[in-house]
């Protein structure tokens, strides 16, 4: 089997209400679906995280040349071919996370040509379904974040993420904080994350502050490259840190893993490479005592690739779940993904096993 075409195809979708967080946020969201075709009919389904624009450039101008010709099921040497042999020159950003979105849709192809799940060619489901934490509580008003908080609560998650260290923010950050940990109980596991604003004198004080809430954890507070303030700061807190989502390829996780700058490690399987490369950034994890929670904030396609993933590792734990609707999964899904208990059941048809609705599709086209 060969591919013979990759192309992507955008959605958009205006918010009702701004999803806000310290690095700004956004008014609509965009999805670059990346479709690759193959000689045997078979399609794949990908999910390129980033830049409308840029992402059409890097998959369509310069990978799908990469790619045309090539067996996607033979994972391994499409890495090559695409990664390795360009290592001298791009080795994240968003040149990684087109190649992610080609992985998981040729991991999608190789499923459906063995009539098996994605999690079946990854050694096998260990779990039919994964607990998952309801994120993307993003920065709005006190009284309306804890209320949505405890939303989700009643739906059935028993952890909840919020977004916020805005400059300006911080006296109304502490208040929204306490208003969620309030609003969800003390059970209730709430992680806080920054988004990269902190300074380590800041996020230093940020965290002390809100100690007394009980974080279960403490989010990228610094910038993902600063991986002795990461450890410095969970030595100096006691609390536990997570990140890792700006992080490419398992070399980028080492010096993070060395420095012992998490507990828990956050690979996104549509920007650190795809499923081979975020299984090889939870094994290393693992190995290092940190504890892998893959980051996930996506159209729904890289939901379903990462359930496959948890599923076939039972050393990772809580799937980052976006509970606000936006993810345009439940109406894009002919089979939406099943979400019950807060938890989300891993998809059993062939392939990642999720299939777009071409209403759905024709709805929110951009491109
Ligand atoms: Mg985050």
């Amino acid at each position: 089997m060969k591919i013979t075409d990759v192309r992507v195809v955008q959605l958009a979708r205006p918010l009702d209400r701004p999803q806000r967080n310290a690095q700004g946020g956004r008014a609509e969201r965009v999805f670059n679906f990346v479709v690759v075709e193959t000689d045997a009919g078979i399609t794949g389904l990908g999910d390129a995280f980033g830049d409308e624009a840029l992402m059409v450039a890097i998959v369509e101008r310069r990978l799908r040349g990469m790619v045309v010709g090539l067996d996607p099921t033979d994972i391994p040497t499409l890495w090559q071919r695409v990664f390795a042999s360009r290592a001298f020159w791009e080795i994240g950003g968003s040149f990684l996370c087109g190649i992610s979105a080609i992985e998981v849709a040729c991991h999608d192809i190789w499923g459906k040509a063995e009539g098996v799940p994605v999690s079946t060619l990854l050694g096998g489901a260990r779990r039919d379904r994964i607990e998952a934490y309801a994120s993307d509580l993003h920065w709005e008003e006190p009284e309306r974040m804890a209320a949505t908080a405890a939303s989700y609560v009643e739906r059935g998650f028993r952890y909840v993420k919020t977004h916020v260290g805005a400059a300006g923010e911080e006296a109304r950050d502490l208040e929204r904080i306490a208003r969620i940990r309030a609003a969800i109980g003390p059970d209730v596991g709430f992680m806080v994350d920054i988004n990269t604003a902190f300074d380590r004198a800041r996020a230093l004080e940020f965290g002390q502050a809100i100690a007394e809430f009980d974080p279960f954890w403490y989010e990228e507070p610094l910038s993902p490259l600063d991986h002795a303030g990461h450890a410095e700061l969970r030595r100096a807190l006691g609390m536990p840190i997570a990140t890792g989502e700006n992080l490419y390829t398992v070399h980028g996780f080492e010096p993070l893993l060395a420095a012992g700058g998490c507990d828990f490690a956050m690979p996104d399987i549509l920007r650190c490479g795809g499923i081979a490369q975020t299984r090889a950034i939870c094994e290393a994890a693992a190995a290092h005592g940190v504890v892998p929670t893959p980051h996930n904030f996506s159209s729904g396609v890289g939901t379903a690739a990462t359930l496959h993933l948890m599923a076939a590792m039972p050393e990772t734990r809580l799937l980052e779940y976006d509970p606000t609707g936006t993810a345009i999964a439940d109406e894009l899904f002919v089979e939406p993904l099943v979400v019950e208990d807060g938890h989300v059941a891993v998809p059993t048809g062939p392939g990642l096993g999720v299939r777009l609705d071409p209403v759905s599709m024709e709805r929110w086209a951009r491109r």
